[in-house]
């Protein structure tokens, strides 16, 4: 089989992805394996193959919004039948016996691992997954539609959660790619008011096609204050804007792995009068089931961008550059 590796970090335009071929990876005990037809291009992977996240090991492929087909069942799995269709995400695998992980918050664990960091992930032919850690796709979404729901979606949920928005209330969102305008479409169906601060022309059409109640750029003062706000943009210097922003009390939830450094903050202005700061650090598998049921019953569609599964380098490139809007799908035609 075919996969993408991380050869060594470095900018995205000099060439940090290598194609290699290998023997597709064989189920251990509890594993199945995905002949894959999709994988969304995450940010992550983006931080990934520059170095801004270490790789954890040497050669890892990348990519963890993987949807495929079941093609070998390991020793002792039960959950799945060959031909079945299976979405595979961010998180691989997690102890279980770990303070964090008995007390429910297994996104927290001390010993995890995750797809396309510690694990081969989806730029590839095909993977192996722990079947415990796969999603069953809700049947009304086409290959390259579910790809992005699974980490971009995700974790675009959690962070929601996160920013504890009351009832109909006032939601900021700041960055509007993948994950954000997955996210907007659940709190526009929930009911709440959405205001949009992004650059780039094709993330601000995409929030007005989208139904946001303001658009605007990522410095400009939103129309009312914010009962909470998420910041989706890696970007430090707008956890202040953010906080500005803020009514009384309201919660700044930050959903990204990786931020540039953030400035000093002015406790008067940006925390004093009960502000929240907060991040997100990966998801649990009960988030990721939540927003798959929501996903479907409040009809969220990802806007995709397709991509041949050889071109991996030009998505990611673009990517970083924000030449789409929306997400980015590499598609399998090999295997189709
Ligand atoms: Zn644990
Ligand atoms: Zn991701």
């Amino acid at each position: 089989m075919r996969a993408w590796v991380v050869g060594s970090t470095a900018p995205v335009d000099s060439g940090p992805l290598v194609r290699v071929e290998r023997e597709p990876p064989e189920p251990a005990a509890g594993q199945v394996r995905v002949r894959i037809t999709c994988c969304g291009v995450c940010r992550t992977d983006l931080h990934l193959v520059e170095g801004d996240l270490l790789p954890r090991r040497p050669g890892v492929t990348p990519g963890h919004e993987i949807v495929g087909v079941v093609d070998a069942l390991g020793p002792g799995t039960s959950r799945f039948a060959v031909g079945e269709r299976i979405g595979v995400a961010w998180l691989a695998h997690t102890d279980g016996s770990c303070r964090y992980c008995r007390r429910g918050d297994e996104n927290l664990c001390v010993a995890p691992l995750f797809t396309g960091w510690d694990v081969d992930g989806g730029y590839a032919d095909a993977c192996v997954v722990d079947e415990a850690y796969a999603y069953r796709l809700p049947e009304s979404l086409a290959d390259e539609a579910a790809a992005p729901l699974l980490c971009a979606g995700i974790i675009g949920y959690r962070a929601l959660q996160a920013a504890a928005v009351p009832p109909g209330g006032r939601l900021g969102i700041y960055g509007f790619g993948g994950s954000a305008h997955l996210t907007a479409q659940v709190a526009l169906a929930q009911g709440l008011r959405v205001h949009v601060l992004t650059r780039g022309a094709h993330n601000q059409a995409l929030a007005t096609e989208l139904g946001a109640d303001s658009v605007g750029g990522p410095t400009e003062a939103p129309p009312e204050p914010l009962d909470s706000a998420i910041l989706f943009a890696p970007a430090g210097e707008l956890v202040p804007v953010a906080l500005r922003a803020l009514d009384r009390g309201g919660t700044l939830a930050v959903a990204g792995i990786w931020l540039s450094p953030i400035p000093a903050l002015d406790y008067a202005a940006e925390l004093f009068e009960e502000r929240r700061l907060r991040s997100v650090t990966a998801n649990t598998r009960r988030d990721g089931e939540e927003f798959l049921l929501l996903a479907e019953r409040l009809g969220v569609r990802a806007t995709t961008t397709a991509y041949s599964m050889d071109d991996a380098p030009q998505a990611l490139a673009d990517l970083a550059h924000g030449r789409f809007g929306g997400a980015a799908v590499l598609v399998n035609a090999t295997v189709h």
